[in-house]
């Protein structure tokens, strides 16, 4: 067996049941990829358009392709034939433009809303009290063709895990907050992306749903 089937079962024999695996398969090229596809894994994360788009078509079309990275508006349309979900919605602006893009193909798109919790500003995502305003005033409504299933985050990259840990209860406050507030009745909304190769028992410990790994499946990335 590969060392990537290998550190496929390992992760997928500690994590609950429920918890899904996202392989983040950024930097590796297709050959890769497939040998993970050969192990089961089925849910892929990438973090540029023009990648994803491009390892898209070379490899079966029952994966599913999560964009985890910042997207601009004016890659959308390229990327809604292909991409199962968006993790990565940072703004009303991307939202109205995902919206727009999935209803001139007749297609709807799941979606996670990106929260902020880190402490470094580098990091894209709405701050909690933002999007709880945005919600109360309905600036996600009438979107037909998106479909809203949860939060992403990504947690400070520290040593430090009170603090990544303090993070990821956050981003399940909030979680359950919007859930009770705005979505009671929809069982779709029902995700939380959040952890990584360093801290995703971290993240299930504190209500992930799907964890996003990389370097521990696939070793360093070559840039
Ligand atoms: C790269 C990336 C990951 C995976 O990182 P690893 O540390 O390699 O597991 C997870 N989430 C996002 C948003 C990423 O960009």
């Amino acid at each position: 067996m590969s060392n990537i089937a290998d550190n496929i079962e390992h992760l997928e024999r500690q994590l609950p049941e429920g918890v899904k695996l996202v392989a983040v398969s950024k930097y590796h090229p297709v050959e890769v990829v497939q040998e993970a596809y050969d192990a089961g894994q089925r849910i892929f994360g990438e973090n540029k358009v023009q990648e994803l788009v491009a390892k898209a078509p070379q490899l079966p079309n029952d994966i599913q392709w999560h964009m985890i990275g910042h997207l601009q508006t004016n890659k959308v349309r390229m990327l809604m034939p292909h991409v199962a979900m968006i993790q990565s919605i940072d703004s009303i602006k991307l939202l109205r433009t995902v919206e727009k893009e999935a209803a001139r193909i007749d297609r709807t798109v799941d979606v996670l809303l990106q929260l902020h919790v880190a402490r470094e500003e580098t990091k894209s995502g709405f701050a909690v009290g933002e999007l709880l305003a945005a919600l109360a005033v309905n600036e996600l409504d009438n979107c037909p063709h998106v479909r809203v299933r949860g939060l992403m985050a990504m947690a400070t990259n520290t040593d430090d895990q009170q603090q990544i840990e303090k993070e990821f209860q956050l981003v399940a406050d909030t979680f359950r907050l919007i859930k009770e507030e705005f979505y009671p009745d929809d069982a779709a909304f029902d995700q939380i992306s959040m952890g990584m190769s360093d801290d995703w028992q971290l993240a299930v410990k504190h209500g992930a749903t799907l964890v996003r790994v990389g370097s521990a499946i696939f070793g360093p990335r070559q840039y």
